[in-house]
């Protein structure tokens, strides 16, 4: 079922837009050789050309338009071999120059799309307007005097990309899906950090309601700012309940620019919306047009690597997943790295084995601790190792959980090679049928009652009996040849 609000007069729809703000990722800003690193003391990383003295030039990182370049090709887009920069002019005491360097009117990537999942599960393209570079402002803080306001420009003058969207999105799931697969594919290209906690990735909300079957667009509302995924969602649900109830009430919407605020969940008026014409754009005359080369494409299209849906339906192919393991593997493109060369170093090469102890028991460790997979205890070796150890039987399924738990646990033996440590801990599965049978013995003597009621047909306990074997065995009793033994006493 599409999104459909029911109001008191008439079913209404959302119509979306987004502006997405990602920081590129760059060693130094746009236009001047400062660091771009986030978490430095305030003001460490300024140059005079941040700082807008008089008289200082910008110079364009070719690095940053790599990146918008490498990041236009994963949106399946345009690349605009002649671009610009313009001046969009306002005052504020984060900007000392008095106007941000953006592409406004030729801007470096346009119409592209990303495909995202609609509230109905099915796939749907979202259509991306375009893609321009620009600068970031500084930081203003206003809550560290009472009395005072300070600046910090670290930030200022830091590549981002706006990438914007069009007006194609109907609901706050289909936000929710679209900034979810947006910080995935700039997390794969590795343009961006997506990580919205720290601001890297932010978004503006564009949204209008209008009656279902309406084709005109509604007056629109901009939400500024928006640093979660789901406050998107929250701020959405707000805010086209509040324009259906207005519109119902016959008032009249004005297009505004508002905020969200995460404590309340509502969002409030903070100015009425700016024109174009308000800031001045014009074409900035200390800067040349970008002009990309054939060569430049070329090689940034070498280093692209397999996008998310690729590598989805990659998985899926080469190794018999499902399509929920695939998607799990392949949410972040090292998990999939991970994923694909343990299997290549795995002697049985078994994907689905491998990729169900990743995700039940590694994945459980490295959440517990917050940790991403490039901080995994266990290598790709190791799980391999673990992973064949099991299929020849050399150990349990059992034994396995608990060499993850082991390793988790132990610090010092995270280098150790697994079939030493099987070894030195005496963890092998016991085949010898001669131990196991005293074993079986033993458990019968002690539940004569069930195993009375096992053999005059209660199958049932075949495997509570199993379980009871293998619990006195410490876990390395061979199930089936537990099983096995089991089945022919009762049959004696
Ligand atoms: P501006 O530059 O003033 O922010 P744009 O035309 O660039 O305006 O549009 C910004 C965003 O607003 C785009 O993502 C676009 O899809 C979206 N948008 C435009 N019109 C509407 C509308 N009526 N309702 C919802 N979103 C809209
Ligand atoms: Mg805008």
């Amino acid at each position: 079922m599409p999104y459909v609000i029911k109001g008191n007069t008439a079913d209404w729809e959302a119509v979306i837009g987004l502006e997405v703000h990602c920081q590129v990722i760059s060693k130094s800003k746009l236009f001047s050789s400062s660091s771009a690193e986030f978490g430095a003391q305030p003001n460490e990383h300024v140059s005079l050309v941040d700082a807008a003295m008089p008289g200082m030039l910008p110079v364009l990182n070719e690095f940053c338009i790599r990146q918008a370049v490498k990041t236009g090709f994963g949106l399946n887009a345009k690349i605009n071999k002649l671009s610009r920069f313009d001046r969009k002019s306002y005052f504020y005491a984060d900007l000392p120059s008095g106007y941000q360097i953006t592409q406004q009117y030729a801007p470096i990537v346009t119409d592209g799309y990303l495909d995202i999942l609609d509230d109905d599960g099915n796939t749907k393209r979202i259509r991306i307007n375009r893609l321009h570079v620009e600068q970031d402002a500084g930081k203003s803080v206003h809550d560290m005097d009472p009395d005072k306001s300070f600046i910090d420009l670290n930030r200022a003058g830091v590549a981002l990309m706006e990438i914007v969207s069009e007006p194609d999105l109907s609901s706050p799931f289909e936000v929710s899906e679209y900034l979810k697969k947006m910080r995935q594919l700039v997390r794969y290209l590795k343009t961006c950090d997506g990580n919205m906690d720290e601001g890297s990735m932010r978004c503006d909300l564009n949204v209008s309601v209008r009656k279902v079957g309406e084709t005109k667009f509604g007056t629109r509302v901009e939400v500024k700012n928006v640093n979660s995924v789901k406050y998107a969602a929250t701020a959405l649900e707000y805010e086209i309940k509040r324009q259906i109830n207005a519109l119902e009430n016959g008032e009249e919407l004005v297009q505004e620019t508002r905020l969200f605020n995460p404590n309340t969940g509502e969002t409030r008026s903070m100015r009425s919306k700016e024109n174009a014409n308000d800031y001045r754009y014009f074409p900035d005359p200390d800067l040349l047009p970008v002009v990309l080369s054939d060569e430049l494409l070329q090689e940034v299209k070498n280093e692209m690597p397999m996008l998310p849906d690729e590598r989805k339906a990659f998985l899926i192919d080469n190794y018999s997943l499902s399509a929920y393991d695939a998607d799990v593997l392949s949410l972040e493109k090292e998990v999939a790295d991970f994923f694909e060369k343990s299997v290549s170093l795995s002697k049985h090469k078994n994907g689905k084995h491998i990729c169900n102890l990743m995700t039940s028991e590694l994945f459980a460790y490295l959440n517990k601790d917050n940790l991403t997979i490039e901080q995994s205890f266990v290598s790709e070796q190791q799980l391999a190792d673990i992973a064949d150890n099991v299929l020849d039987n050399v150990i349990s399924g059992k034994i396995a959980k608990d060499l993850f738990k082991l390793l988790y646990e132990n610090p010092d033996i995270r280098t150790d090679k697994i079939s030493d440590i099987i070894e030195k801990q005496g963890l092998k599965q016991v085949s010898d049928t001669g131990a196991i049978e005293k074993c079986i013995d033993d458990v019968i003597a002690n539940n004569t009652d069930n195993w009375n009621q096992l053999k005059s047909g209660k199958d049932k306990l075949i495997g509570w009996f199993v379980g009871q074997v293998m619990k006195e065995m410490k876990g390395k009793g061979n199930p089936s040849i537990i099983n096995e033994l089991i089945i022919k006493k009762v049959k004696e």
